[in-house]
């Protein structure tokens, strides 16, 4: 089959289970500098981002620290389900309450409330901008307003608030477009801009540093009320139905539906129940890795699909039960099944190089979720320790022994079942620093890669696949060899990527 010029994506996994590793794509012609280069993408059928990461929902990679950054990259994160309800949804608020157009629930204080609530709220959201009005209430007649400036030099922490309030407010008028609200934030180079209706009433916020998280990140996923976008997990439990309400509360944009094996009677129960209650919610469904498994949750409704079962790096799943696919076959084959119906798919597992993500999206992925890649960084929980005189972080599998205690039992376990079959293993990544340079790097790798197949766009790379233009070639053992380093007595291996100040890391509790 093997031509001068490679073979098409259907010829190259027309046999065999192939992975990332066994192929390679053969260069195109290029006729696009790299700043031409566009990654935006389909996350589901309705969500679309500007770059095609999505952090995976595992207890040590995603919090509201990374979805916060994913997001304002242009990405999206999946908070895990490894704790309890009132634990995810405060993840999932936190996220949405980062960044803002028109504040619409601002937090407000009466005059009657003291120096010391504003601190509390300051340490349980993070910011101290808090309008005056009379009742206390977000709805309330404006009184006045208190910033970080009226109270940071007060000892006395027990002052009420009438004492120290600023009460000549430059207000905007209810019904003001976002674009007149920062205009006036410029003007009056305030920190903040309460909105009121005709009788005075607070309606609404806006805040100066939205308009520089605005400029610093102009490809940041956002919903129309220029929250960000972010994501949750849930299982197929029927209590997690619960779970998936206390999530749309918050503000949650999509929910991923997890399971090792995700074509079942749960799954489409699930997955119709949501449906059922929240037309307008996109949900994420599988795992799945075979075109039959596809169309059955395409055909129960899914936005979008999530392929691979047991290629994650910390997964033992195909060496426990022998069930599963290698990823690259499963992300082609599923891709085109999805493709017909016009859903996108999710390459979950497996990557651990910016070449994967290319190759992922080259047979036909929309986005890909990435686990141990954004492990180790500043934003994915957990603390940094020393192991053998590396900095290095905890990263394990939901399904390892360790994150089944600390309650994700319920993925890898059935209910009555009494001995746990670990399917997944915990471990450790070395620090890479930030995601807010560590992914910028990434993507960076993924434009070159297009670039070097003479691709544009995303779409232009799924179109070049499909109609056969893009060609492959499958490699041997040594030619992966070659591939990597090689022959060398030692070398420098890539560098860390350093935090910048003001953007949250780390565990947080919401
Ligand atoms: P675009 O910025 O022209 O692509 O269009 P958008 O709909 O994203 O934004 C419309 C207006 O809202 C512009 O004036 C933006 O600068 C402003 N804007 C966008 N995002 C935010 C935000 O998160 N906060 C604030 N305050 N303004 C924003
Ligand atoms: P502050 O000046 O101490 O209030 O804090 P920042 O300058 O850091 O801005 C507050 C950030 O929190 C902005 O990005 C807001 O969009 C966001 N935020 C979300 N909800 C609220 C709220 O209810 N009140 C305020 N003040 N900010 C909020
Ligand atoms: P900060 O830098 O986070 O403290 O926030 P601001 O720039 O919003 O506030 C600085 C000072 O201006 C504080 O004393 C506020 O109470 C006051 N301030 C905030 N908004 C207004 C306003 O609309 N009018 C007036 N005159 N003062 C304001
Ligand atoms: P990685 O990016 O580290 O290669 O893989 C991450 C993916 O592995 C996750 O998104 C998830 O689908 C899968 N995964 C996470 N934990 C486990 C586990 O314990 N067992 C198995 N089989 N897969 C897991």
């Amino acid at each position: 089959m093997a031509t001068e010029n490679g073979v098409d994506a259907a010829a190259l996994f027309a046999d065999g289970g192939l992975t990332y590793d066994d192929f390679i794509i053969l260069p195109g012609y290029v006729e696009h500098g790299i700043a031409e280069i566009e990654l935006e993408t389909a996350l589901t059928r309705r969500i679309s981002l500007k770059m095609p990461l999505v952090s995976s929902p595992m207890d040590t990679v995603t919090e509201s620290a990374m979805a916060i950054s994913l997001a304002l990259l242009g990405g999206i994160g999946i908070i895990h389900y490894n704790n309890s309800v009132e634990e995810q949804a405060a993840l999932v608020r936190k996220t949405k309450r980062f960044e803002n157009g028109f504040i619409t629930d601002p937090v407000a204080l009466s005059p009657d409330h003291l120096i010391r609530d504003v601190d509390a709220i300051k340490e349980r959201h993070g910011f101290s901008g808090i309008p005056i009005t009379a009742d206390g209430e977000a709805g309330g007649k404006l009184v006045g307003i208190v910033t970080a400036r009226d109270i940071d030099f007060e000892t006395d922490r027990d002052r009420p608030l009438r004492e120290v309030m600023t009460t000549d407010v430059v207000t905007a008028h209810q019904g003001i477009s976002l674009q007149e609200g920062n205009r006036i934030l410029k003007e009056s180079k305030k920190g903040k801009l309460p909105i009121v209706d005709d009788e005075g009433n607070l309606v609404s916020l806006m805040s100066r540093t939205d308009m520089r998280k605005n400029q610093d990140f102009p490809l940041a996923s956002k919903d129309p009320s220029k929250q960000l976008l972010v994501g949750a997990s849930i299982s197929t439990h029927h209590e997690d139905r619960q779970r998936a309400e206390a999530l749309v509360a918050a503000g949650v944009d999509v929910i991923v539906l997890d399971s090792a094996q995700g074509y079942s009677t749960y799954q489409i129960e699930m997955l119709n129940w949501i449906k059922e209650q929240y037309p307008d919610l996109q949900i994420v469904a599988g795992n799945v890795v075979t075109a039959e498994q596809c169309e059955g949750l395409i055909e129960a409704g899914a936005d979008a699909l999530r392929i691979g079962m047991g290629p994650g790096s910390i997964c033992i799943t195909q060496e426990t039960v022998a069930v599963g696919r290698s990823q690259a076959s499963a992300v082609y084959h599923c891709a085109r099944a999805a493709r017909k119906r016009g859903i996108p798919i999710i390459a979950d597992g497996g990557v651990k190089l910016i070449g994967h993500i290319a190759q992922a999206l080259a047979i036909g992925a929309s986005t890909v979720m990435l686990g141990s890649m954004l492990a180790g960084t500043d934003e994915s929980p957990g603390e940094y320790f020393y192991e053998g005189g590396v900095r290095v972080k905890r990263y394990r599998g939901m399904g390892s022994k360790e994150a089944m205690q600390a309650r994700g039992a319920r993925r890898y376990e059935a209910g009555e079942e009494r001995i746990r079959v670990a399917q997944g293993v915990s471990g450790t990544v070395v620090d890479k620093g930030s995601v807010i340079n560590y992914v910028p790097y990434l993507l960076q790798g993924v434009k070159h890669a297009l670039q070097d197949l003479g691709e544009r766009t995303i779409a232009e790379l799924h179109e070049a696949m499909a109609s056969g233009r893009l060609r492959f070639e499958k490699r041997s053992l040594s030619s992966r060899e070659e591939a990597g380093v090689h022959g060398l007595y030692s070398y420098t291996p890539p560098h860390r990527f350093d935090r910048p100040e003001g953007y949250p890391r780390g565990k947080d509790k919401g």
